[in-house]
């Protein structure tokens, strides 16, 4: 019988806190796989998948290869461990060119050969049934792996699927992600989950200023963002009454920096609304005038909570790789306005002074602009 074999990463090293790590992993590949019939097995460090749809197959790996915390997958063969099985599932497997060595592990003691022996004899036997084939032990180009259970059933495969790898998404506590319809805040929603984090995210768009295709971007990002995060909830803030207030009270080079600081202020109270810990952005030192040193102790100083910003080290091409590699890049160069680019002054400050950005906001009633703001939330949560 064909099965998966779904092995898991670092989440083994984690001693007592092991079952809490397995139960998020467990249940976020069923989340993925909920659309298919299946059986689910734990045996030993790993998963198996048996009694899927063949036809599926492709499809199946595909979405558990993307399930924060598997390591790695293999199709393999399920026999009943006896001599004449494990040899024909052993030539199912085999290449037809090139070098090869079969490679086994006998966890049941009481199969009747060593280990080397089994490689040996069915190594033998795959080269006497295609002579084409030459064995190379060093650096063959196809393994044949032989898994000898202790139930009485082996794995017989030949491929590794390498997976995600990270931290089941669950465990590493929840954030806000503030989400715009650029490359890098889907980028560093993905880093935060395969770190273990649950997310929700906030936008913050200035209808009619910016138009519902804007925002409409924003939730197909969500959505693509949703494959990795597993749910996806977007409260979309209005951000217009804040921008207006700015643009009308507070000179213009400071638009950016202040706007900066509300949206910060609410995402910092939506995150405690939901339980989470920690807002997360997407910048990246010295990207723009409003992510330097400067003006993030800016920002920053009106967050009460973590603010995580998993790219502040990346180039953008190293950001455009790993958005390319999520599916959001298309996406994300679509070219509709950001609230951020309408009132952009002509020259922004770059390095605000704490005390000068506070002096030029005291002209704002902050607190009731923030309350607004939250009084006017529309919630979607992604399908
Ligand atoms: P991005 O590509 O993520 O839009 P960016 O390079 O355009 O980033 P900025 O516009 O300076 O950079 O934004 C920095 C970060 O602030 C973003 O990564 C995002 O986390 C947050 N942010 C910016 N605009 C919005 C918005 N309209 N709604 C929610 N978050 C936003
Ligand atoms: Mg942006």
């Amino acid at each position: 019988m064909r099965v998966i074999i779904i092995r898991y990463s670092e989440i083994h090293l984690k001693g007592n806190n092991r079952d809490f790590f397995e139960s998020a992993l467990i249940s976020n590949i069923k989340t993925v796989l909920k659309e298919y019939q299946y059986d689910f097995a734990r045996s030993n460090a790993r998963y198996i998948i048996r009694n899927f749809d063949e036809e599926k197959l492709n499809e199946i790996t595909d979405k558990v290869k993307n399930v924060f915390g598997v390591h790695s997958l293999s199709v393999a063969e399920e026999v009943d461990s006896v001599y004449d099985e494990i040899v024909a599932a052993a030539l199912k497997y085999s290449p037809n060119f090139g070098s090869f060595k079969v490679s086994t592990n006998r966890a049941d003691k009481r199969f009747p050969m060593q280990s080397m022996k089994v490689s040996a004899e069915i190594g033998g036997e795959i080269l006497e049934k295609k002579p084409a084939l030459t064995v190379d032990l060093f650096n063959p180009d196809n393994v044949i792996y032989i898994d000898i259970r202790e139930n009485g059933k082996t794995f017989v495969y030949s491929q590794t699927i390498k997976a995600v790898n990270g931290m089941p998404v669950g465990t590493g506590g929840k954030g806000i992600v503030m989400l715009s319809g650029g490359i890098d805040s889907p980028v560093a929603a993905y880093m935060m989950a395969k770190r273990g984090m649950s997310l929700r995210a906030v936008h913050f768009h200035s209808f009619p200023f910016t138009s519902l295709q804007a925002k409409q971007k924003v939730l197909d990002l969500a959505k693509i963002v949703k494959k990795y995060t597993l749910r996806m909830t977007v409260d979309v803030v209005s951000f217009t009454e804040i921008q207006t207030a700015i643009h009308e009270k507070c000179p213009e080079e400071y638009m950016i920096t202040i706007m900066r600081r509300f949206m910060m202020r609410i995402a910092e109270r939506l995150a405690r609304i939901n339980g989470a810990g920690a807002v997360i952005t997407g910048e990246s030192l010295g990207q723009v005038a409003s992510q330097t040193l400067e003006s993030i102790t800016s920002t920053n100083s009106v967050a009460g909570i973590p603010v995580f910003r998993p790219l502040i080290g990346f180039d953008k091409d190293e950001i455009i790789e790993i958005s390319q590699k999520i599916g959001a890049f298309e996406t994300s160069i679509l070219p509709y306005e950001d609230c951020c680019t309408i009132f952009l002054p002509k020259r922004p400050v770059t390095k605000p002074r704490l005390s000068a950005v506070e002096k030029v906001e005291s002209a704002l009633d902050v607190e009731n602009l923030v309350n607004n703001a939250l009084n006017n939330i529309e919630t979607i949560v992604i399908e």
